[in-house]
């Protein structure tokens, strides 16, 4: 299993680090939006960065970038169609990323949606989603459509259940509240609703979660799903056509939550 390390930054932003599989003390570092806490941290842990992997343009994923490829010199990855300062190679979907010293490599997956160019890699039964895929809820649609976020997740789903999902933000507990309004008698959510609670409580990650996981509790991955249909349904006061405009309906409703 491939071993990764959350580095906490602002308030409630996590950078994953991936470990090296032949060598744990090299690491790729995952949308450095701030640079202190990944130099803090590789070097009190003595950890050699190797590469920057980026999902998205947005600053709380990128801000730190620069300063961390003069400290030490780093590949950047990111986005073909996105501007990303310092970005080295271009990525889009059906393009690989191999990392030769880390022993790693990644498929990307185009998921437009929160911004228009976002990314996702996938490899080692892992997902890093950006702020495509949180745990309980998904990005708020700055740059896409309802039907592009939607067909990103699709895709998400498609991938094998036990995939685990490397989301950038501790939002659980508050997407949790909305996803049981959306769902009362969600069962799934009740319970993952305490794990979660207790998990904040003794100051950990919700993080990662796992893609079964999330068909069970995700109301933005369950608009098919006849209670999260009725639940939009009613919400918006007329019945609505399809899987996409029941998406529409919740994520506008989440937006004022
Ligand atoms: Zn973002």
């Amino acid at each position: 299993m491939l071993r990764t390390t959350p580095v906490p930054a602002f308030s409630d932003n996590y950078i994953w680090l991936i470990h090296g599989i032949g060598d744990p003390r090299k690491v790729a570092i995952v949308d450095p939006g701030d640079a202190e806490p990944v130099i803090k941290y590789v070097s009190n842990q003595e950890l050699e960065p190797a590469a920057i992997l980026v999902t998205h343009h947005h600053w709380d994923h990128v801000g730190g970038v620069q300063h961390l490829v003069n400290e030490f010199g780093l590949p950047v990855y990111g986005p073909a169609a996105e501007d990303i300062l310092g970005r080295d190679f271009a990525l889009r979907e059906g393009d690989s990323v191999t990392l030769d010293e880390l022993g790693l490599e990644f498929s990307i997956l185009d998921c437009p949606g929160h911004t228009a160019g976002h990314i996702a890699y996938y490899g080692h039964q892992s997902l890093f989603c950006g702020d495509t895929l949180f745990s309980a809820g998904c990005g708020r649609l700055f740059e896409g459509t309802p039907a592009q976020m939607s067909e990103s997740l699709g895709k998400f789903a498609q991938l094998p259940g036990d995939t685990r999902v490397f989301c950038t933000h501790e939002y659980t507990l508050a997407n949790l509240r909305f996803a049981s309004a959306v769902e009362p008698s969600n069962l799934d959510i009740e319970a993952y609703s305490a794990r979660a609670r207790t998990l904040r409580d003794q100051g950990q990650p919700t993080l990662p979660s796992t893609l079964d996981l999330e068909e069970r509790v995700n109301p933005f991955m369950r608009c098919d799903q006849e209670s999260v249909r009725s639940s939009a349904e009613h919400h918006a006061g007329h019945s609505l056509a399809d899987p996409v405009a029941v998406f529409a309906t919740v994520r506008a409703w989440k937006d004022a939550f």
